[in-house]
């Protein structure tokens, strides 16, 4: 039997990235896949297609904003009405707007605040009911090494990715007695469309501090999401796990 037969998976932000490969990754191992997209419709569409096709499971995209709170209720309402239950949610819809301090608009912090942090708050709180129903859950947000350790020129970025820590160990304390379990992944540099804007010698200076000396692969981090949505983690919540090859912080 496959690690996530019978289980329903909604994952937010899958038309690329690590998002894509977490989607992928949990078909291939049974679970009927739901997922979210905002700007790029047409991999969202062909996404649905070729998990449909490529694994024989139920897959669904939505294109539903992760910051907008009445739009993550839709959605949670809609999947829960498509799929018939919701076993794991995981929050990894997330942007860069990076500049230094000194030039960081408001807007800038406020977009990053809320697409990164406070919709892991929308879907959780929309998804509380279910859950509580089912008397079981496993809640996966998407942290950054970066959230742990800071970083010069994402004040914001590494704000919103330390809000969700903070908020993955409350909302663990909180719910652990009903049998739902909230944990955190924190990548570290992981080869998508979001680190391709770094230049050559700011990633060869990341790799160096790594020490399996590479970069990671949404499959690295998109494994873990499977153990953590999975039945093998069920004594494991308020976690975050590093998926960073190591890199000394
Ligand atoms: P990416 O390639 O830029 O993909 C981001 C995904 O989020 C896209 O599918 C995008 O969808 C979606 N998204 C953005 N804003 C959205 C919104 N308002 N509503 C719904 N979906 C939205 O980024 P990534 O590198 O895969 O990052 C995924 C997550 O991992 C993020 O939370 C990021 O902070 C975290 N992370 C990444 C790294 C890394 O090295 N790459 C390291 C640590 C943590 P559309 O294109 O359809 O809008």
């Amino acid at each position: 039997m496959k690690l996530l037969e019978g289980k329903v998976i909604l994952v937010t932000g899958a038309s690329k990235g690590i998002g894509n490969g977490i989607a992928r990754r949990c078909a291939e191992n049974g679970a009927q896949v739901a997922f979210t997209y905002l700007s790029s419709v047409e991999k969202g569409l062909a996404l649905e297609k070729e998990l449909t096709d490529a694994y024989k499971i139920k897959a669904k995209g939505y294109r539903s904003d992760a910051s907008g709170t009445n739009a993550a209720e839709e959605l949670i309402n809609q999947v829960v009405t498509d799929f018939g239950s919701l076993d794991a949610l995981v929050n990894n819809a997330g942007i860069t707007q990076d500049n230094l301090i000194m030039r960081m608009t408001e807007e800038m912090w406020d977009k990053v605040m809320e697409v990164n942090l406070k919709s892991c708050f929308n879907t959780v709180k929309a998804s509380i009911r279910t859950f509580m129903k089912q008397r079981s859950g496993s809640i996966i947000n998407m942290t950054s090494v970066v959230g742990i350790r800071g970083n010069a020129g994402q004040a914001n970025y590494a704000a919103s990715k330390a809000g969700i820590i903070g908020f993955t160990k409350s909302v663990a304390q909180e719910l652990g007695s009903r049998n739902i379990r909230c944990n955190a992944i924190a990548p570290g540099f992981i080869v998508t469309e979001m680190t391709q804007a770094l230049n050559d010698e700011t990633v060869k200076t990341w790799i160096e501090g790594i020490p399996l000396k590479r970069s990671g692969t949404t499959t690295d981090v998109a494994d873990c999401v499977v153990f953590l949505a999975s039945d093998m983690s069920s004594y494991i919540t308020g976690q975050v796990i590093q998926v960073n090859g190591g890199m000394l912080m």
